[in-house]
């Protein structure tokens, strides 16, 4: 009887420990692929679906501080749902104040109770009709919060599953904050662009690699035209608005690799990786037409820029770094300054 017994334990044990080991091993790729990706938007998709994978929901949200001057939570992603894409989930609410004293996963009845008595979470609350909601720590603040619907299955959430999202949680903070931090410190403020250091290193970096692999890399030089004009007539807050509305175009008409930059005050460089001069050509007549038809309004006047814009194709036999490449798209757009402006000119 006793050896039964302990033969019981015994394979209990093993079938436990290696449960553990298995838990171990998949926390351990988890933590190592989230904190080896910095780059924003793909690190929350990731944290998205390492939670839809692991607990087989079909639905989830992830609310964000991505506003520095404030402690509101912004919806960031959401997958399944359909939901308003300004939700908000203010500072005041019963929700954080709750997370500030109660840090751990709170399940659907304490969601209800914090979240549907509260005007400021009551419509949030309805949309979502969370299961659970895991809040992401980063040191004393709630830098996220992350909604996960019922299971597919309708099985409900366990120990274990908690245990699981809690230590996740622990490491998807840190490497929110992380990436946070890294985009902070290569993204110009103003612009949303990457700054003038950021822009130099990769470009080394796609140099190197448009040779090794043989894949055309072509860079873009623009300056807006008469912007000393522009501020002189209109003030300086103007052109600052200026500023941010052409860097908007050009974010939203370039590919999400391609990397684009301010060069310097309404300079902008834009490194177009596996791109020949000639479909970088068409890129930039596509960004100076947009740049050209953006209408600023300015009390009851209306005004609009123009930007002028030199390409040069990276050329081994002609260029021996970053630099000299630099040189010839800067060439090209000088001489798109001196023949008239609102142009783009291709090196040769
Ligand atoms: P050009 O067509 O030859 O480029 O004429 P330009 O007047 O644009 O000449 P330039 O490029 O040399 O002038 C740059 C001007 O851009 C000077 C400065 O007042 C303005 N500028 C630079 N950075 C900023 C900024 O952050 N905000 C604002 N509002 N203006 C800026
Ligand atoms: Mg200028
Ligand atoms: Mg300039």
């Amino acid at each position: 009887m006793t050896t039964i017994h302990n033969k019981h334990i015994n394979s209990l044990d093993k079938d436990n420990l290696e449960k553990m080991v298995f838990d171990l091993q998949n926390l351990l790729e988890i933590a190592l692929s989230l904190s080896s990706n910095l780059e924003f938007d793909s690190l929350v998709e990731s944290i998205l679906y390492i939670c839809i994978g692991q607990m087989i929901v079909d639905k989830a949200a992830i609310f964000l501080n991505s506003n520095l001057e404030n402690d509101e939570l912004t919806l960031y992603m959401s997958r399944g749902y359909t939901l308003e894409p300004d939700l908000k989930i203010v500072s005041k609410s019963k929700l954080i104040n709750y997370l500030y004293s109660n840090c751990g996963i709170i399940d659907s009845d304490k969601a209800r109770e914090l979240m549907s008595a509260d005007p400021t979470t009551k419509e949030t609350y309805d949309m979502l009709k969370p299961e659970i909601v895991i809040p992401l720590k980063s040191k004393n603040s709630i830098n996220g919060l992350i909604f996960l619907s019922q299971k597919i299955m309708e099985n409900s959430y366990t120990e274990h599953d908690f245990q699981f999202l809690e230590k996740m949680a622990k490491f998807a903070s840190i490497a929110v904050e992380n990436s946070r931090l890294y985009r902070m410190a290569t993204l110009d403020r103003m612009t949303g662009l990457f700054i003038h250091h950021y822009f130099q290193e990769r470009l080394v970096e796609e140099i190197k690699r448009s040779e090794r692999t043989g894949t055309p890399l072509t860079l873009i030089m623009a300056d807006l035209d008469h912007f000393k004009d522009v501020n002189d007539t209109y003030g300086h807050q103007q052109g600052d608005i200026i500023l941010k509305g052409t860097a908007s175009i050009i974010h939203q008409n370039i590919r999400a690799f391609d990397i684009a930059s301010r060069y310097g005050g309404e300079e902008f460089a834009i490194i177009l990786t596996e791109t020949d001069i000639e479909a970088a050509y068409t890129i930039a007549e596509r960004l100076r037409k947009k740049i050209e038809a953006e209408v600023y309004e300015n009390g009851n006047k209306e005004l609009t820029v123009t930007i002028s814009i030199g390409l040069a194709q990276f050329n081994h036999e002609i260029d021996k770094n970053g630099i000299d490449l630099i040189k010839r798209a800067d060439t090209a757009l000088y001489s798109a300054k001196a023949t008239g402006r609102n142009r783009v000119i291709k090196s040769d």
